[in-house]
């Protein structure tokens, strides 16, 4: 039956990449040009320590503007096609580089210690170079790892294979944090999460959106931050939007939250602004 289905969804899945072929191609075209022009930029959402009341980090989210519409693309709409072509590879170096660069900038300057995450596509993993890479940037930055963060989704564990365990041992050496993003919308079992050096779930928003008056949605996240901290594990929040839900979290002990309550994602010369204004 579970054939019976995968069958299924792989028609649909062609029926739409069919339908779709020529746009996605220009598309992937267009995307290429985008890097090779500088199109792309970082922006910059904080994340907030709840006890501290203070940044203790941000993440570091792609941009796309599209000179020719004069508008921006939402990742949404191009890290898919970014994957699928394989381009993905290019832009996750280009987006590393260019965050360990202004992370390097920024302390330089005299920014507190903060700690950024980079999100990383599960292609990325099969790149035989990518280990590399990421040793290479650190290095030509000049950026220690302990300032740096990735952010994986359960896809990328849910393959169990030894080279993504490897990786992340790898970077763990290196100083390199790692955390679970949209965690609770995977679908692979909990056991991986003490096969793997996992430090920080970030629960996804979906279960924050209504936290305040769906009961499900409260205990699952009450579930994740216990979760986490029986493993010794940070646990930060993602889309929270309003106070009652920042209240709930702190009731709950979660360590931080992340979303437009305390600021959206920044272009970096805006940081500056938001870090200001929660300093005490
Ligand atoms: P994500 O890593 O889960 O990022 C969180 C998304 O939630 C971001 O969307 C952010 O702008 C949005 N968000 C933050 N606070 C709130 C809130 O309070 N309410 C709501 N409704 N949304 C909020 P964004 O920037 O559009 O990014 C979407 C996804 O694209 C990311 O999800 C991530 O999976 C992917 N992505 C972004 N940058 C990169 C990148 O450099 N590399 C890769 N591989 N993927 C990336
Ligand atoms: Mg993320
Ligand atoms: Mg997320
Ligand atoms: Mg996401």
């Amino acid at each position: 039956k579970a054939k019976e289905q995968m069958g299924n969804s792989h028609c649909f899945f062609e029926k739409e990449w069919n339908s779709n072929t020529e746009s996605k191609l220009s598309l992937t075209r267009k995307l290429r040009r985008a890097l090779e022009n500088d199109e792309l930029l970082i922006y910059y959402q904080p994340k907030f320590q709840i006890a501290s009341g203070q940044i203790s980090g941000m993440e570091a989210l792609l941009r796309w503007y599209d000179r020719d519409t004069g508008m921006m693309v939402p990742p949404k709409e191009f890290i898919p096609l970014a994957e699928e072509s394989g381009l993905i590879s290019s832009i996750g170096e280009w987006v590393l580089k260019h965050v360990c660069t202004q992370m390097k900038h920024w302390l330089e300057g005299g920014y507190p210690p903060l700690r950024v995450s980079v999100n990383l596509s599960p292609q990325q993993f099969q790149d035989d170079k990518f280990v590399d890479t990421v040793r290479r940037i650190l290095q030509e930055t000049g950026l220690s790892g302990e300032y740096l963060e990735f952010e994986i989704t359960e896809r990328v564990l849910m393959k169990n294979e030894e080279t993504v365990h490897q990786v992340l041992r790898t970077f763990k050496e290196m100083g390199v944090f790692i955390s679970i993003d949209d965690f609770g919308t995977g679908y692979s079992s909990l056991s991986y999460l003490k096969q793997f050096p996992i430090d920080v779930l970030k629960i996804d928003q979906s279960f924050i959106n209504n936290i305040t008056n769906d009961p499900d949605n409260a205990s699952i996240t009450s579930a994740i931050i216990q979760l986490a901290h029986n493993l010794n594990a940070e646990v930060i929040a993602e889309g929270v939007e309003t106070e009652e839900q920042l209240h709930f979290l702190r009731d709950k002990q979660c360590d931080a939250v992340q979303g437009y309550f305390i600021s959206p994602p920044v272009p970096p010369h805006d940081f500056a602004g938001v870090l200001k204004q929660h300093l005490v």
